[in-house]
């Protein structure tokens, strides 16, 4: 899994800091961190909504994009398996699945097998479009998604949680780690759910 930040909106604090203070008046602040602190406390979440950030997702399987993109405030670009072959496509093996040599094997072999099928059905002349129904959730796929501050935390507070899936829970694990370096205040309340997958 390769997950970047590839873009979000500049000073991130101040930007949401001055959208709140319009509220009560007072654009200008001596401390914005503080301010965007007790704003998140409050629940005046609105407030950080004035704020996104874009990152692209590369290495993680269909089956954690389908999860992902259940999250509907957000922008989706992914590698499509209509336009683009995925001939000799590249997998995620389960940890579960890799801890045991048998199943392993027995998985590996199953992709190999897919990965002929989808091969002989382009042979064939069938479309992409169409011989992507014997692609298999553990295939690769790259994703852009931005989302903006309030959803953001919406998606990391069910996603760092321990029933979250190992690997969307990987995955909000390095979003949050990217975002908490950028903008602190936004964010640091939730590190121990990124820790523990528990909330303090
Ligand atoms: C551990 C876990 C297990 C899950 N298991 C399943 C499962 O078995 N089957 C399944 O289908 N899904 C499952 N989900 C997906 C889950 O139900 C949500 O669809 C997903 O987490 C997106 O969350 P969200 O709706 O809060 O996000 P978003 O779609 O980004 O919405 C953000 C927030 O906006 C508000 N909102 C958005 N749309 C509406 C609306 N139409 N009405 C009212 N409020 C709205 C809500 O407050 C929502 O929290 C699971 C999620 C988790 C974390």
């Amino acid at each position: 899994m390769k997950v970047e930040l590839v873009r979000y909106t500049h000073d991130p604090v101040e930007a949401a800091g001055r959208a709140g203070g319009v509220c009560y008046d007072k654009e200008e602040k001596e401390d914005y961190g503080k301010f965007i602190q007790g704003i998140v406390r409050s629940g005046h979440e609105s407030v950080i909504e004035h704020v996104v950030f874009t990152f692209r997702v590369e290495g993680v399987s269909r089956a954690c994009t389908h999860q992902l993109v259940r999250h509907r405030i957000a922008s989706y670009s992914q590698r499509s398996q209509r336009y683009v072959d995925e001939g000799e496509f590249d997998y995620v093996i389960p940890p579960s699945v890799h801890r045991s040599e048998e199943a392993r094997k027995e998985f590996e072999q199953t992709m190999d097998l897919l990965i002929g099928e989808y091969e002989k059905l382009r042979d064939m002349g069938v479309p992409k479009e169409d011989a992507r129904f014997v692609l298999p959730n553990a295939c690769t796929t790259t994703i852009v998604v931005t989302m903006n501050a309030r959803s953001l935390r919406n998606f990391l507070r069910v996603r760092l949680e321990k029933h979250a899936q190992w690997e969307i829970r990987q995955l909000a694990q390095e979003m949050f780690d990217l975002v908490k370096e950028v903008a602190p205040p936004l964010f640091e309340d939730l590190q121990s759910l990124r820790d523990t997958g528990r909330e303090e």
